[in-house]
């Protein structure tokens, strides 16, 4: 067979070399051990924590090497696309912070190894087509829908392996009149890799997550373009790897089965294969035993559930960093007002199994995360949740941007910050009493009697000056205390509770309550603080005023 003819016959109209494609996308000169990465997602609208994963190790691999990461848009298949669904990834992986170097951006491509979105990448992949043609190691094939069909039908009363090789593939070797009489004809037909593999063949294989590797070799002649000529996703990532210099290829383990496929393919268009970091997938316990996560059943898969749950994105990528690298929560501990960014990442950490999602888990490291953040900090995320969210709570928030700061200041800053809020859904029940309007009635202990509560909250108020230092404001609650019969002497009640009406808890509970609705609070002594002497007044009378 001459192949070159056939070459010929199938890409007329490619007239460039690979040489002249490889020689427009010079080697990147970049530091020893750099790391180039990308991700190459396919737009179908659903940004989920997979792709957030898949962001951070990538963007951390690259940028902490010295390297490069890019973005590459995975668009080869039209019928999955959803109109702006590019938008909304470039939108969501900038909202959590994953910054490319190049690639696709919202304005078109930035840098020079683009095209970055793959349809706009004809041209290229036929020129390696055509070479894999020309050397004999890719072939048309013209087999219909029902052809393929019968064929796997054949495959599964036989129980043989499905896919097209061995007696199976019809057009591996047919003629060039066969060839040039289906083309005559117009039929449509695809291009597919001539495999010189046999399944009885194994080889060993170093991937980065997962270790040491044996792999069985791929016999299956599998399709690299399409019949409108578009390359299927194997075919395409080594083409564009290559020429976008790409060392580290970071993505879901779900292409390990096809990586038999890909090695023989670097190999047939002579490329260099770069290093594999095969991820597993995000688990979470259902019962008793771990699942993946499923885009059907858990809604905390899509990212915009963190977003409306007011998870800000640094508690997510902290969250998803504890995950993914199990040094990193001690790392935390003796590093921890450092931007995460200066842990030193390591793809050798990941479970190979996959890494398991814990909500719980999540929330705990939000609350630290959120504790570390200064008030104005908190202020401008919150404000900008609740705008979206929650509108009536952002404009009493915005009315008044330093009432809402020194709020959101208590127990802030020094050795224990206070853990109050793991998402910005919970500030509302955390402070909304320091607004009149979300200010609700307290429902106070019945075990004491509805006068010793409004003598306790009158001798308050009698006492109470906005002036006093926290000492001599707790002083006073003593004193109260003690004037009516209760006790401070938390173990002497301990001993007896009924040689007492109550403790110093209880009257600052009623004072607690009268001035929150709560029963929990911040700091009261704070909280006056912050309210003002006639606001504090009024709320304990018309707390007095409920009671009569
Ligand atoms: N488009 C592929 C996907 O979304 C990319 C895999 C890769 O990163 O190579 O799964």
């Amino acid at each position: 067979m001459d192949y070159k003819a056939l070459a010929e016959i199938l890409f007329p109209d490619v007239t460039m070399t690979p040489d002249e494609v490889q020689a427009q996308f010079p080697r990147r000169v970049l530091p020893e051990g750099a790391v180039v990465t990308r991700m190459a997602p396919s737009p179908t609208g659903f940004v989920h924590l997979g792709n957030l994963v898949q962001g951070m190790i990538s963007e951390r691999m690259a940028h902490q090497s010295g390297g490069v990461l890019f973005l590459r848009v995975e668009d080869t298949d039209a019928k999955r696309e959803v109109p702006g669904a590019v938008e909304v990834l470039i939108n969501t992986l900038k909202h959590y912070g994953i910054s490319f170097d190049e690639g696709a951006t919202i304005d078109g491509d930035a840098g020079n190894y683009g095209p970055y979105r793959q349809r706009q990448r004809a041209a290229i992949y036929h020129v390696f087509a055509k070479k894999l043609v020309s050397e004999g190691k890719a072939y048309p094939c013209f087999c219909t829908e029902e052809e393929l069909t019968a064929m796997r039908e054949a495959q599964e009363a036989a129980k043989e392996n499905f896919g097209y090789y061995g007696k199976y593939a019809i057009w591996r070797d047919r003629s060039i009149e066969d060839i040039q009489a289906q083309i005559d004809a117009g039929n449509p037909w695809v291009l597919r890799f001539r495999s010189e593999g046999s399944i009885e063949n194994q080889f060993k294989f170093d991937d980065l997550v997962k270790g040491k590797l044996t792999i069985t070799e791929n016999d299956i002649d599998n399709v690299l373009l399409k019949s409108d000529g578009i390359p299927t996703y194997h075919f395409a990532h080594a083409v564009d790897d290559e020429l976008m210099r790409t060392t580290h290829v970071v993505r879901g383990d779900e292409w390990l089965p096809s990586l038999p496929f890909h090695i023989q393919l670097f190999k047939a268009l002579g490329f260099k294969l770069p290093k594999y970091v095969h991820i597993g997938p995000l688990m979470k316990m259902d019962g008793t035993s771990k699942r993946k996560l499923s885009k059907r059943k858990d809604p905390e898969l899509a990212l915009t559930y963190y977003k409306a749950a007011g998870f800000p994105v640094a508690s997510v990528c902290e969250y998803l960093m504890t995950v993914l690298n199990s040094n990193f929560e001690d790392w935390r501990k003796a590093n921890p007002d450092a931007d995460h960014t200066t842990f030193k990442f390591s793809p050798k950490k990941l479970n190979p199994a996959g890494s398991l999602f814990d909500y719980a888990k999540l929330t705990d490291v939000s609350k630290n995360v959120i504790s570390r953040m200064t008030a104005e900090d908190v202020y401008t995320q919150l404000v900008e949740w609740a705008q979206e969210f929650d509108a009536g709570f952002a404009e009493k928030l915005a009315a008044d941007p330093a009432y809402a700061t020194a709020i959101l200041a208590i127990g802030r800053g020094g050795k224990k910050p206070r853990k109050d809020l793991a998402t910005w859904v919970e500030a509302k029940p955390y402070m909304g009493f320091f607004y009149d309007e979300y200010l609700e009635k307290p429902v106070f202990d019945a075990r004491f009697e509805k006068a010793v509560i409004i003598d306790a909250l009158n001798r308050f108020l009698e006492k109470f000056d906005i002036a006093d230092d926290s000492n001599t404001w707790f002083a006073k609650v003593k004193e109260i205390t003690t004037d009516m019969g209760f006790t401070t002497d938390m173990k002497a009640y301990k001993a007896d509770p009924s040689a007492f009406p109550g403790t110093v808890a209880d009257i600052s509970t009623f004072i607690r309550q009268a001035v929150t609705g709560k029963t929990n609070s911040p700091d009261l002594y704070t909280v006056m603080q912050i309210l003002g002497y006639e606001r504090t007044v009024a709320r304990i009378k018309t707390a007095i005023g409920d009671l009569t």
